[in-house]
């Protein structure tokens, strides 16, 4: 089946609320992790959802050229073209993305959109994140809503931030006076402001001290009730059509009654990038060390073509990033409910 279009994702997005179970959302950054999200995702009878980070869009598009948009549109159009041989639902999303890259990164993948709709065609991406956490709350959000405007007109889903995710991705990495938990006062004034665009859809990453990256038990202390008490302040103001749809940053190295805890409060996307890079290079590092002797030419020898075609290290990288994808939709209660006939 295709990828998703905007009625079908919004119907994901209801059902996974309503049924108590989330999407795992897989950074990708090349033909083969896509492929494995695929197929991990395909495997467990499950929908979900691909991202593409502004640093794994760069790296896409090649190191000569470094367009995080370019790449970001190459992966995408690979994604519309395979996902019609799995028999699942998939979206496409693009990840974190700061004021000062929005004209770099998500302005040209909604003039994509534009360009394809206006050609009859089918958008490039479902939605995109804008991350304005670092910026005062009121200009976050002064941001989000010409940009959720722009989003209704195009059927887009725009995910936006409050509080801030701590640890480091892409480079980009928290400050340590951060605000790692957001607060039901500051996810009001999201409501407020946002529920305003009619008929505009969006998910709200809400910080409950999750971090970026993998830390040692005890580094990390995650509050989920945090979001029990932004939902119940959210519901009780505005009314039950108000609830959030919450997303989970920094999914990876979470534990399971933390994962649960959350969906249970609404979280209906759960976003895993370092544990899905450490599955797919570790099952490289594995044939790498059983196969050193044909992987590199030693003492004059010729080595062995089999061990060192990137395809065949490649592969198994494949099947390892899938198998994580796996585990992450059984966590996210996901397995089987794919809405796919
Ligand atoms: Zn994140």
């Amino acid at each position: 089946m295709p990828v998703a279009d905007h009625a079908t994702y919004c119907e994901m997005l209801d059902r996974a609320r309503k049924g108590k179970f989330a999407y795992p959302a897989i950074n990708v950054s090349s033909l083969t992790t896509a492929n494995a999200v695929l197929k991990g995702l395909a495997e467990s009878r499950s929908d979900g959802i691909i991202q593409v980070s502004t640093g794994g869009g760069a790296f896409a598009s090649g190191t000569a050229v470094k367009d995080m948009a370019l790449g970001a549109i190459s992966i995408a159009e690979h994604v519309h073209r395979v996902a019609e041989r799995y028999p699942v639902y998939v979206a496409l999303h693009t990840d974190h993305c700061q004021a000062d890259k929005l004209d770099k990164y998500v302005i040209p993948l909604v003039e994509e959109t534009e360009r394809r709709r206006a050609a009859g065609k089918s958008n490039l991406f479902n939605s995109h994140m804008f991350d304005g956490s670092a910026l005062p709350l009121k200009e976050n959000l002064d941001i989000a809503i010409k940009m959720l405007e722009r989003f209704r007109k195009n059927d887009l889903i725009l995910e936006i931030e409050a509080g801030v995710v701590g640890g480091e991705e892409d480079g980009i990495k928290a400050s340590a006076a951060a605000k790692l938990y957001t607060t039901p006062e500051d996810t009001l004034e999201v409501a407020r402001r946002l529920n305003g665009v009619q008929g505009a859809r969006y998910l709200l990453a809400a910080t409950f001290g999750n971090v970026h990256g993998v830390y040692k038990p005890g580094h990390v202390k995650l509050k989920p009730s945090i979001l029990k008490d932004c939902q119940d302040a959210v519901v009780n103001k505005y009314g039950e059509a108000a609830r959030f749809y919450l997303v989970f940053h920094g999914g990876s190295g979470s534990e399971l009654h933390d994962i649960h805890e959350a969906v249970d409060y609404g979280v209906v996307k759960m976003n895993i990038d370092t544990d899905t890079q450490y599955a797919f290079t570790r099952a490289i590092a594995d044939h790498f060390f059983k196969n050193y002797d044909g992987i590199l030419k030693v003492d004059g020898e010729v080595g062995n073509k089999k061990a060192y075609d990137p395809r065949t290290y490649l592969a198994l990288a494949e099947t390892a990033l899938a198998e994580r994808v796996k585990q992450a939709v059984k966590e996210l209660r996901a397995a089987g409910t794919t809405m796919m006939k």
